[in-house]
């Protein structure tokens, strides 16, 4: 089926066109008819499934029809976790819509607001923002709800784990009772069904993958090694691989900040991306990202949220998450769109258990690799180990030359695995002529 097929206009056809696309994805196959047809709607998809046009596209259609907003009033609220995820939704809209008279801005923290005050004064058909910067602008009567008509909770699962349940339901508060509401979620929990049946209204539920299913198109490669021993082998493999670029995960700021001293050290290219950064410094290392220029990008799981990156081919945890579910959405930033990718996660003896867990919420074996020269040598923990428990991360890293390496990796099953162990200006016309 087609993009016309499904409902679009030809403007929002052409604009699709422009991107690329050639068919719909599955969850836009399923979500854009409801969508168009004024349902409220819970879909469980997964960043890189392509759900940001899933909703944008029919809402942007449903504002085009009626026309564009009055002074001061909000049409549509889009809410999301982060900022980087809030920009670059706010950036599909642009994109979708830039064939369309409508307007868009986006609101976070970190910036100034006077900027972000001032577009919403003149009336946007978008409003992209993140919980705790609209409640603040909300509270002092800057933001006009009174013709809200759609509101989409986006990366709904990440903000419940980022505790901004509070500021949602007060912001939902505010809203007019007839509207849209669509929900998207990486998972169905029961948090997230109980928060459905909170401010859905008979909601039409959609799922395009089993839940937390990862994709088959990212190889999954699990290293053991120790824990002091992650930074030289990381190096190692980028060395003997020669990967172009790489996302690499840490569970920490601290860790995340270490690595990239410890790669800079080494000669390589990279930066941090995480909460103590500023939303500069995060979009300037982004865009070095995207661009290029750097080699390594290295993240925490809530700055990495929703980052939407282009091929990327490689993604490193090199901690794994304490959460499973964030091995899901990490590993969701490669292999996206049709483009294969891979996910290697260094695994200490201390992560061994963090990787079991991970095991069974995918349901499926992560096969091991063990690079000659890096076999693990620390015991795995026992319960009586507290000291251990805490995890790899947490331990200090230090480079050391590689041992003697051959280039030949052994493989094994995991049957038998021995893993031991901005500001924004005013309210931007989607148009491309604004
Ligand atoms: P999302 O899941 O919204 O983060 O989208 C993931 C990526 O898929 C983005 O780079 C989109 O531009 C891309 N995308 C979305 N829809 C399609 C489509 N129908 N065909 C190809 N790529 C798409």
């Amino acid at each position: 089926m087609n993009f016309e097929a499904l409902g679009l206009s030809p403007d929002l056809v052409k604009a699709v066109i422009d991107r690329g696309y050639t068919q719909p994805t599955p969850i836009q196959l399923k979500a854009v008819p409801l969508v168009l047809d004024g349902r409220d709607v819970l879909a469980a998809a997964q960043t890189g499934t392509g759900k940001t046009a899933a909703f944008v596209l029919p809402i942007l259609q449903r504002l085009a029809f009626v026309g564009a907003a009055r002074r001061g009033q909000v049409r549509t609220l889009v809410l999301t976790p982060t900022r980087e995820l809030a920009s670059q939704v706010h950036e599909s809209v642009m994109d979708y819509g830039s064939h369309l008279d409508l307007y868009s801005t986006v609101v976070f923290g970190g910036v100034k607001a006077e900027p972000q005050i001032a577009a919403l004064k003149q009336g946007v058909d978008t409003l992209v923002a993140t919980p705790g910067r609209l409640l603040d602008l909300a509270q002092q009567g800057l933001v006009d709800f009174s013709a809200l008509e759609v509101l989409v909770l986006d990366e709904a699962d990440r903000m419940l784990d980022m505790g901004f349940i509070h500021d949602i339901e007060r912001i939902i508060s505010l809203l007019p009772e007839n509207r849209q509401t669509l929900m998207f979620s990486a998972t169905f929990s029961t948090e997230i069904r109980s928060l459905a049946s909170q401010y859905l209204v008979d909601p039409a539920c959609v799922e395009v993958t089993p839940a937390n299913s990862t994709t088959a198109l990212v190889e999954q490669i699990a290293y053991p090694v120790d824990g002091d021993r992650k930074t030289e082998l990381l190096i190692h493999l980028l060395g003997e691989e020669q990967w172009s670029q790489a996302l690499v995960f840490c569970r920490t700021k601290h860790g995340a900040n270490r690595l990239t001293q410890e790669l800079l050290n080494a000669g390589f290219t990279t930066a941090p991306i995480h909460g103590n950064k500023s939303q500069n410094a995060r979009q300037r290392a982004l865009d070095a990202f995207k661009g290029g220029d750097l080699q390594l990008l290295i993240a925490t799981d809530i700055a990495a949220r929703g980052l939407d990156i282009d091929q990327l081919p490689e993604v490193v945890n090199f901690d794994l998450p304490s959460v499973p579910e964030d091995y899901v959405h990490r590993i969701g930033r490669t292999g996206r769109a049709g483009a294969t990718g891979r996910s290697h996660s260094l695994v200490s003896a201390n992560d061994a258990p963090l990787l079991q867990g991970i095991e069974h919420l995918i349901q499926q074996d992560i096969p091991r690799v063990h690079v000659p020269g890096f076999e693990p040598t620390d015991r795995p923990p026992s319960p009586d180990d507290t000291e251990l428990k805490s995890g790899a991360g947490d331990l200090p890293s230090k480079i050391r030359r590689p041992r003697p390496a051959s280039r030949q990796r052994k493989r094994s099953g995991n049957g038998s695995s021995q893993a031991r162990g901005n500001d924004v200006d005013s309210p931007k016309k989607t148009s491309s002529a604004a």
